[in-house]
């Protein structure tokens, strides 16, 4: 029997893979990398790589910058993109350490892992399947991304066989060569955007995975002379980039999805009432994690099958919380908000966290709308108690600093780091005079 580490060996000989990217993600969840050779491995596996933690956003301070990485062995991929000639290269998904080797607390990867542990101390494994969408579009002369989409294509379209498709296929061959797990692939509702579903796994394999296929899209699209792109809403006026996050909570103890219940009328728990509670009661302060940019908040208004309110139902595509009628070991919710731009360690553990303190603090859910939301006028809404999630980036980062799920999931020190990047995000669009008003006031005022 081989351990990991002979079998990544084996494989850097066999494939002969010359280069490691050892890659890591900032606060935003913008993935990192240095590159060593493959000689190199030694050092590389003791967490001896070090890095200037002052240039990465929301690390360190200048005066105490030394940053070193600590790769997860089950994170090894060989590159199908790379090999070429008989060479290759391989990439690490890495922890990030303090020259002590305790984990930085910075980090997101470890940030995840605490509420992972968390979880785990109360027999919780967390369950995560993310559904991500993306837009292709042309590029210029110059590569640079144009306003034109790869294809005309609508919802399920199949044919014509359209650049699209050809891309989503070869995303689809990489990922599987790196040892992904494909369920599902097809074209979305707007012109030129797309999904393909990869299977749900423990919380921070998942988050991993997010990672890797966001820069795997990125890399296969450039090759046919495309842009993928996952922010939130590119195209006013039609459906934006979501990433629905499917999550359950499988009990150690018990062995079995924690969220299923034959007994019940709907066949769920009630620890996944209190979940959904959790997740109702938090969403407005961890709405900065899972809709960090200007952008999300263009998506999350009614028409666009994005969700605008707070409410739950077993299966109205126009509530925040959905619960798919799988039960059984696939018993789970679906919240509808996070968009593909979200750095995922953070989103997955502060929605998992919510749904947790949910379940402590043994709330009480609201009552299930079955009727459409986006078809009630404000006076019915405000009758029924459902409230808005919050519209605009500046609403959601007063109500993480009013909030403690924030504090809880990420500690001090990386909440400060996150709350200034956004702040000073939001007062840059604030202040900043658009097309839009410029169209609409200068002449007529
Ligand atoms: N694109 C939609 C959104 O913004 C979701 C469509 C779907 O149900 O898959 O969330
Ligand atoms: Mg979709
Ligand atoms: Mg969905």
């Amino acid at each position: 029997h081989k351990t990991n580490l002979e079998m990544i060996k084996d494989q850097i000989e066999k494939r002969h893979v010359e280069l490691l990217h050892l890659q890591f993600v900032d606060i935003e969840g913008s993935l990192k990398q240095v590159t060593v050779t493959s000689e190199q491995l030694g050092d590389v596996v003791e967490g001896k790589t070090m890095f200037d933690g002052s240039s990465i956003k929301g690390f360190t301070p200048i005066n105490k910058s030394d940053l070193y990485l600590l790769p997860d062995l089950n994170t090894f991929a060989v590159l199908p993109w790379t090999e070429e000639d008989g060479y290759a290269e391989a990439r690490f998904l890495c922890s990030v350490t303090n020259p002590d080797g305790t984990p930085f607390e910075g980090d997101p990867r470890t940030i995840l892992k605490n509420t992972v542990d968390k979880a785990n101390e109360k027999n919780f494994s967390i369950q995560v399947g993310p559904e991500l969408e993306f837009f292709l579009f042309e590029t210029d002369a110059k590569g640079d991304p144009t306003n034109r989409v790869a294809d005309q294509g609508g919802y399920f379209e199949p044919a014509p066989y359209d650049l699209g498709e050809k891309v989503r296929l070869e995303i689809y061959r990489t990922l599987k060569k790196m040892g992904f797990v494909i369920e599902a692939s097809h074209h979305e509702v707007a012109i030129g955007q797309h999904e393909i579903n990869f299977k749900y796994a423990d919380a921070l394999t998942t988050a991993d995975n997010a990672t890797t296929f966001k820069w795997v899209v990125k890399t296969i699209a450039q090759q046919f002379g495309l842009r993928a792109t996952f922010m939130p809403k590119p195209i006013f006026g039609e459906n934006g980039n979501g990433m629905h996050v499917n999550i359950s909570l499988f009990d150690q103890k018990a062995g079995k999805n924690a969220f299923f219940d034959e007994k019940d009328s709907r066949q769920l728990s009630e620890e996944a009432y209190q979940f959904i509670a959790g997740l109702l009661t938090h969403v407005s302060s961890f709405a900065v994690f899972t809709n960090p940019l200007v952008n999300s908040y263009k998506r999350l208004v009614p028409g666009y099958e994005a969700p605008c309110y707070i409410a739950w139902s077993a299966s109205n595509r126009s509530a925040l919380v959905r619960i798919p009628a799988t039960r059984g070991a696939g018993t789970r919710v679906e919240i509808r908000c996070p968009d593909p731009s979200a750095n995922p360690y953070y989103a997955f553990a502060a929605i998992a966290q919510s749904g947790i303190n949910g379940i402590e603090k043994e709330m009480n859910a609201p009552a299930e709308i079955v009727d459409d939301i986006f078809s009630m006028d404000d006076d019915e809404r405000i009758l029924r108690g459902i409230q808005n999630l919050p519209t605009t980036l500046g609403e959601s980062i007063r109500a993480l600093v009013d909030g403690e799920i924030g504090k809880q999931v990420l500690g001090e020190y990386a909440l400060k780091e996150y709350l200034s990047l956004k702040q000073e995000e939001w007062n840059s669009y604030r202040t900043a005079v658009t097309d839009w008003e410029l169209a609409s006031y200068q002449s007529k005022f």
